[in-house]
């Protein structure tokens, strides 16, 4: 489902979109397609950026747009945030999934360039920084699911295993679930969404963390995910490499391949 475009690994969730376009040509979007970019990957997508283990991505939806966590390295992120013309000035909000190194690197780069960024921290997070003296100066510390702004809302952190929030972006078509690490269990994340927040989902993007979860184990997450209504999933970063082939014999076409640049777009 992936081709080159100016580039940019894009990938079309849409039958009428695919068969429009022409290869080398930048395809028409809907306007009320949700665009997620990913800034900062240990995969590599088609654009020829530098890979290394972490996750940041960009996402917007209907004029709403964010910065969803910072990669590990800071000039890395600064290097290839640059490279996808992503300017923190120009964003209003940060959202940090959790506390790890490799999602939170960039997070001085991004509030030094924007000082009025308003940063959504999970509520554990934001009792770190403030024991360090660190915190940025506008912030949110997120610990029940909360509607941040336009389309963008939060799981909060409160999971048994992990404390770690979710994004959930609500859009036309249904919500999506962007995750960092995915720390508290994707079948979590999605059941809080579904049972506490009223959204449908019918897609997740980010790392699940399944490294170490048996393949079994992986193939009855995978039904699970399809009995709750999610059709697209594109697992990168520390899902692992068995995990993410389970994942994408079993969603088969709703399968989207995710790396360093890549550029998902879901109308
Ligand atoms: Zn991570
Ligand atoms: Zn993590």
């Amino acid at each position: 489902m992936g081709r080159l475009i100016h580039g940019i690994g894009l990938i079309i969730i849409g039958l009428m979109l695919l068969s429009a376009n022409q290869p080398g040509t930048v395809p028409e979007r809907p306007d009320d397609a949700m665009k997620i970019t990913i800034i900062y990957d240990n995969y590599p997508g088609s654009h020829p950026l530098e890979t290394d283990w972490g996750f940041a991505c960009r996402v917007e939806y209907l004029g709403d747009k964010l910065l969803f966590d910072s990669g590990g390295k800071a000039d890395l992120y600064q290097k290839n945030a640059e490279a996808l013309k992503v300017s923190p000035e120009d964003f209003p909000a940060l959202f940090i999934s959790h506390a790890h190194g490799d999602h939170t690197g960039g997070m001085g780069w991004i509030v030094e360039r924007n000082p009025s960024i308003m940063c959504y921290l999970p509520a554990t997070f934001a009792m770190q920084l403030k024991n360090r003296g660190s915190l940025p100066e506008r912030y949110m510390a997120v610990a029940e699911p909360t509607h941040l702004f336009g389309p963008f809302y939060s799981t909060g952190d409160q999971f048994d295993q992990f404390p770690e929030q979710g994004l959930v972006v609500r859009t036309g078509q249904g919500g999506v679930l962007v995750t960092g690490c995915g720390h508290p269990g994707v079948l979590e994340m999605v059941s809080k969404v579904k049972e506490e927040m009223g959204i449908g989902l019918h897609a997740v993007i980010g790392g699940l963390h399944l490294l170490r979860t048996s393949d079994r184990e992986v193939q009855q997450i995978a039904e699970e995910l399809k009995q709750m209504g999610i059709r697209y999933i594109c697992p990168t970063h520390c899902t692992g490499d068995k995990a993410i082939g389970i994942l994408k014999a079993s969603f088969g076409e709703g399968y989207i391949a995710g790396g360093t640049g890549t550029e998902i777009v879901i109308e």
